[in-house]
């Protein structure tokens, strides 16, 4: 039997193609869990904002569904941006335990929707697929917070033969991806089939059902992930290195396990050793209602896993996003040190030897694009998170095979000295926020060499 009160919030991250609502989604989830709880139901935390159980309970109306699901709540990732699952990295795999791919039902799939389903499908994360903006089907007859197969059944059956043919398309885009998937509640098994969720993120139809399946998805599962001892040592992922005033640099992470301290030592990856430092703070966000304070963030003296919180320490500037932070006693310090370098060398390439040089924003998307690469056999020289510097063009212009004589840069800026001197040289650069793109234009380019 599993003990319910070592089971920790599963981390769920949402997806998806620009302008396609996740924002949206995200801020109608928070909206209606404010609404249906009293004030101070939910946490807001750095980068994620928390939903009890109770509250989204409450929401699905069937106070029975109570005993059937052990999580205590779901953590939302609030990171904007579509790069948050790749930064989400956690020691091999992805940091989230669930995910929600939003795409627009109107629009379909488009770049950023494919590669949120290969970075799902490469860390074997369950999801759920939301169809978005169903609003926007002409005639839609909207029903505020309603579940879908209530709203459904008040629209006239043109309208819901178009809501049919718009989720069909979606359902055999996801088949073409390698998917097999259904409208959700005519899925029998969620673990052989993808379930998808037609929903308006603006007017809260569906959004019952997407917070159901999600709990369905983490009972089902998860449970044996989920397992943690709150007296643990904290292990977590840095999400963003950030200038505060009047703090310097500070580090948004995401705690997934066990308790950080203030005072805590910890070890943070970065391009170097990694960084011991002791906590000198721990931040969340201040509640709304205490606009008297000049900052906007409030202490505290420990969090819990899984959370999200803003750490004060000195000497953070050189953290690498994306990278791990473990919380360090005197006795284990170099060997959790040593456990910190390895992991990041793990990711990282520096072979001298012939073959592209691929520089990316993270931690997380380095990691990606490696692997990408690595599967269609291109032989990497060098890999690694930062922008494109004037040493770095150099290095690739001495490569002489024009197939090699290249930079992937992902997410990441070209200094201006190396811009000129790339400008001068032979060098081929590759620039793009889409992983897949990157790849595919790569290709291509061999392709053309070779003719
Ligand atoms: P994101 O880039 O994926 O975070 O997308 P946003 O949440 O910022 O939404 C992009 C635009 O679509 C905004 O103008 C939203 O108001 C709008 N939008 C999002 N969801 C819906 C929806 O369900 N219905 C309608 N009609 N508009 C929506
Ligand atoms: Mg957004």
């Amino acid at each position: 039997m599993t003990d319910k009160k070592n089971l920790r919030t599963p981390i769920v991250c949402v997806m998806g193609h620009v302008d396609h609502g996740k924002t949206t989604l995200l801020d109608k989830i928070r909206g209606t869990a404010i609404v249906s709880g009293e004030a101070g139901a939910i946490t807001q935390h750095i980068g994620a904002t928390e939903v009890p159980i109770d509250v989204i309970i409450d929401k699905l109306g069937d106070p029975r569904l109570r005993d059937r699901f052990m999580v205590p709540g779901l953590l939302f990732i609030d990171t904007p941006g579509h790069h948050a699952f790749t930064t989400l990295r956690s020691r091999g795999g992805a940091l989230a335990d669930l995910a929600i791919v939003v795409v627009d039902i109107n629009e379909g799939f488009k770049p950023q929707t494919y590669e949120s389903l290969q970075i799902l499908k490469r860390f074997k994360t369950p999801f759920v697929v939301v169809a978005n903006k169903i609003d926007r089907i002409g005639g839609w007859v909207s029903q505020k917070d309603m579940p879908f197969a209530a709203t459904f059944k008040k629209q006239s059956s043109d309208v819901q033969a178009r809501l049919e043919t718009k989720l069909y398309e979606v359902i055999g885009e996801l088949y073409n991806q390698g998917f097999a998937a259904e409208r959700y509640d005519r899925v029998t098994n969620f673990q052989k089939t993808l379930g998808v969720v037609p929903v308006s993120a603006f007017t809260g139809e569906g959004i019952p059902d997407v917070l159901m399946v999600l709990l369905g998805l983490a009972q089902k599962f998860l449970e044996a992930n989920l397992q943690y001892s709150a007296k643990g040592p904290g292990v977590g992922t840095v999400l963003e290195v950030k200038e505060e005033k009047g703090l310097g640099a500070t580090l948004d992470i995401i705690l997934y396990d066990g308790t950080l301290k203030k005072g805590d030592t910890v070890v943070i990856g970065s391009l170097g050793e990694p960084i011991r430092t002791k906590v000198r703070a721990l931040l969340k966000p201040r509640e709304l209602s205490e606009i008297r304070y000049e900052s906007k963030f409030q202490q505290v003296s420990k969090v819990t896993a899984a959370a999200g919180v803003k750490i004060s320490a000195p000497g953070l500037e050189g953290a690498l996003a994306g990278s791990p932070i473990r919380v360090a006693t005197e006795d284990n310090l170099e060997e959790i040190a040593s456990q910190v370098k390895s992991e990041i060398d793990e990711v990282r390439i520096d072979t001298g030897s012939v073959g592209i040089m691929i520089k990316a924003d993270t931690l997380g998307s380095l990691e990606a694009l490696v692997h990408e690469f690595q599967k269609d056999e291109v032989p990497i020289r060098k890999a690694e998170v930062g922008d494109i510097s004037h040493r770095d063009a150099v290095e690739a212009s001495t490569v002489e095979d024009p197939l090699y004589s290249v930079i992937i840069g992902f997410n990441v800026k070209v200094h201006p000295d190396a811009r000129d001197f790339l400008q001068e040289s032979s060098v081929k650069v590759f620039a793009s926020d889409v992983i897949y793109r990157l790849v595919e234009d790569y290709q291509k380019y061999v392709k053309e060499q070779q003719e």
